[in-house]
């Protein structure tokens, strides 16, 4: 419909604007035309079409699966703790549906449940 607006192609996010000819994303700051969205939406019908067989890889390339061990490689600030730093392992990661571009859902070691995105980690 023409008065849904695209995901931002950057991060996903649902709260992206129009302003004058271009769509404004408030979460990343990212700017683009709608053309352009429309063969990002059209990449986007192609991967879905793909369904479950969707590929998720780590850092490296390397194809992840659910029930994987990952090192996180980057170390991700956490809201009111120190983070985790880059060499966490985290057993036993589950892929998702990303959500606002974290793909596994997984139980960190001293942080409890978390979602992180398949490009901090790396599989071991
Ligand atoms: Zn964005």
């Amino acid at each position: 419909m023409a008065d849904s607006l695209p995901l931002c192609p950057e991060c996903s996010s649902e709260h992206a604007y129009e302003m004058g000819a271009l769509l404004v994303c408030p979460m990343c700051g990212h700017e683009w035309s709608p053309a352009e969205a429309d063969a990002a939406s059209a990449d986007a019908d192609a991967d879905a079409s793909a369904g479950d067989a969707a590929v998720v890889k780590d850092s490296v390339g390397n194809v992840l699966t659910d029930g994987d061990s990952v090192v996180v490689t980057t170390s991700i600030k956490v809201k009111g703790s120190q983070g985790i730093k880059a060499g966490t392992k985290v057993r036993g990661i589950r892929l998702i549906d990303p959500v606002n571009g974290h793909d596994i859902d997984c139980k960190v070691d001293g942080f409890g449940p978390m979602l992180l995105k398949s490009s901090v980690v790396k599989k071991v």
